[in-house]
């Protein structure tokens, strides 16, 4: 069920869960600000989230409310991800649902890595 991103911070949710050790992820890479990791049902060959360790619910809360370092931190961990997995050179697409209409399935932030191939249109129409 997509969530309200303008509700309060869950920390129960999936990924914050995931911070906390409670459940297994297949982690690509861990700094102070961020950890990344393959989605559990992929949407294209090469399909990693990547998350602030903060609690943040969507990019709007995180925009808002973050920090300069932990801003700084996540965008640079994204950018990290994404070249040391090699998509530079054939691209790739970031996404961050934010919110009912985006769909936004769970309620801390996550920016999506999607590569591996053509991936089409921006969005289904
Ligand atoms: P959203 O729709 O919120 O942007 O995307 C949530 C993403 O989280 C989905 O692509 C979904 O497959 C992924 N996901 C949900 N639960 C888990 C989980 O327990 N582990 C991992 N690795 N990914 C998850």
């Amino acid at each position: 069920m997509a969530v309200d991103a303008t509700q309060p911070y869950d920390d129960q949710n999936v990924f914050a869960k995931i911070l906390r050790s409670e459940i297994p992820a297949r982690k690509v890479f861990e700094d102070d600000w961020a950890l990344a990791f393959h989605d559990i049902n992929p949407q294209a060959p090469t399909h990693i989230l990547v998350i602030p360790k903060g609690a943040y619910v969507s990019w709007d809360d995180f925009s808002a409310r973050a920090s300069e370092a932990e801003i700084a931190g996540f965008v640079r961990a994204v950018g990290t991800v994404a070249r040391a997995a090699g998509l530079v050179a054939p691209g790739y697409r970031l996404l961050a649902n934010t919110g009912t209409d985006a769909h936004q399935e769970v309620p801390h932030l996550h920016v999506h890595i999607f590569a591996g191939r053509p991936l089409g249109p921006m969005l289904v129409r």
